[in-house]
């Protein structure tokens, strides 16, 4: 029997300035309680002002035991790390990234040609048995990125299964899914998803209706227990990013770029740093 989960909460995103001073708007941060399991984090930079000073990102800095996911709109991401690898995320791209037991990267947007960056950072946990894992990284280039395109839905499909179209990120072990979805006016969008997962949309164009609640952008809606997601556009087109994952279960501590499950492991990241040590070779 189809379920559709209905919205239980509502985010208003707040403003945060991070790395060497980028604005931010930021709708969930890593928290001890672990509320949306397996999702940690989910920061939207598009609020750069074309006439503003040159934006000065994100330099060199670690992460431990967690999975960020970048996904561009509208400019770029210029990547590298302590692995050497480096790249350019441009738009429609995406970077999924498996920090495991460590890497040192520095992330600098850059603007498009009209001035602008338009952007999510995804933060997925780890379980603690791949949380000192090899890092690992999922390019994903946007002309491989499927597309559905029917009845006035259009999703790319980035991880997870729609209609038969499988997203390119695969072997997470969250087992996500991950949308980008854009309604026209009056269109009818559903997706059956596992009862075990949490369910996030971050609406940040137009309005709709998510289950039984109206939901305006720019909003992180929060799914309630089910095993269906409906969503309904109204007089005006609506664009989210669905997210779902399974849950772990396991207690979490959360310092700045770590999320380990002990306070000993945070010590440990902080201690390894100290010594050089924190990238493995
Ligand atoms: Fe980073």
């Amino acid at each position: 029997m189809l379920n559709n989960r209905t919205i239980k909460e509502i985010i208003e995103p707040q403003y945060v300035l991070e790395g060497a001073g980028v604005l931010l708007r930021r709708s969930i941060a890593p928290m001890l309680s672990n509320r949306f399991d397996p999702f940690l984090l989910f920061d939207h930079f598009a609020f750069n002002d074309p006439a503003d000073d040159p934006i000065r990102g994100f330099p060199m800095h670690p992460h431990r035991g967690i999975e960020t996911v970048t996904y561009i709109l509208k400019g770029s991401v210029n990547h590298r790390d302590s692995l050497g690898n480096a790249g350019l995320i441009g738009p429609g791209d995406v970077q999924w990234m498996t920090a495991g037991g460590g890497i040192l990267h520095e992330e600098m947007p850059r603007r498009g040609p009209d001035g602008i960056i338009d952007g999510f950072q995804l933060w997925v946990n780890l379980p603690a048995a791949q949380k000192m894992s090899r890092p690992r990284y999922q390019e994903v280039g946007t002309e491989t990125i499927p597309v559905f395109d029917k009845n006035g839905c259009r999703v790319r499909v980035v991880a997870g299964t729609v209609a038969g179209l499988h997203g390119p990120v695969t072997e997470i072990t969250a087992n996500p899914v991950y949308l980008d979805v854009r309604l026209e006016a009056r269109a009818r969008f559903s997706l059956p998803v596992s009862e075990a997962h949490t369910v996030l949309a971050y609406v940040f164009d137009g309005q709709g209706l998510f289950g039984n609640t109206e939901v305006s952008s720019v909003r992180m809606a929060v799914f309630g227990d089910g095993n269906q997601v409906e969503v309904r556009a109204n007089d005006s087109q609506v664009r989210f990013i669905l997210m779902a994952g399974a849950t772990f279960g396991e207690p979490i501590v959360p310092y700045g770029p770590f999320v380990m499950n002990t306070q000993e492991e945070i010590q440990q990241a902080l201690a390894d740093l100290r010594d050089g040590t924190f990238v493995r070779k």
